[in-house]
């Protein structure tokens, strides 16, 4: 290992966390490879931990997910994107679309909130899924190093809302996009890690 950089990573596993819809795992699997230039797998469902819910709200809290997963699905250098219908939430916000570790390996989304119906819309699975590859790319770009960008079209822009992710697009600026490949392939390349 040279300047002791970790190996570059070479996938991102995709996990269903409770029941998941296979269409949507398939569809974000293909998506991440493509857009990300890097290898993407589908394993197996983890079931949810009681603990992480809360009752008083009536959702569950993402970090305690995400120290789940640490703590009994280790990952090596690779990333690993939790995929999940339950409403999540961190302690400060009313509910969070997905969270990610910056320049960590674990990320979690969430479809719940990314359904038409859930705005009482009618149900649009085109627009459904555009939601959901957003929001998957922009926690793998954060697990990568990215943070959020300020040009709204970018999909590191920041989601605070619904709108938010709709106005944006599912790619990367120029800038976060030339980041994303350092993050991802380049700076290992130069310490001599991979050719
Ligand atoms: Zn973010
Ligand atoms: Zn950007």
């Amino acid at each position: 290992m040279l300047n002791g950089l970790k190996e570059a990573p070479n996938c991102v596993t995709i996990r269903p966390i409770g029941p998941v819809e296979e269409y949507i795992l398939e569809y974000l699997s293909e998506f991440i490879a493509e857009r990300c230039n890097i290898k993407c797998l589908i394993d197996s469902e983890i079931e949810i931990p009681e603990f992480v819910y809360n009752k008083t709200r009536d959702q569950y809290n993402s970090k305690l997910i995400i120290k789940h997963l640490i703590e009994n699905h280790p990952v090596d250098t690779n990333k690993f994107i939790g995929v999940t219908n339950i409403d999540l939430f961190i302690p400060i916000l009313k509910y969070v679309f997905g969270i990610a570790q910056i320049e960590g390996n674990y990320s979690i989304i969430s479809t719940h909130r990314l359904y038409p119906e859930f705005y009482d819309k009618p149900s649009n699975p085109g627009l459904f899924i555009e939601r959901t590859k957003k929001t998957a790319l922009h926690e793998i770009g954060h697990t990568f190093g990215l943070t959020h960008c300020r040009d709204l079209e970018c999909v590191m822009h920041s989601s605070a809302r619904i709108k938010d992710t709709d106005i944006k697009s599912s790619f990367f600026c120029p800038t976060c996009s030339d980041l994303f490949k350092w993050y991802s392939h380049e700076k290992y390349k130069q310490a001599g890690q991979i050719n």
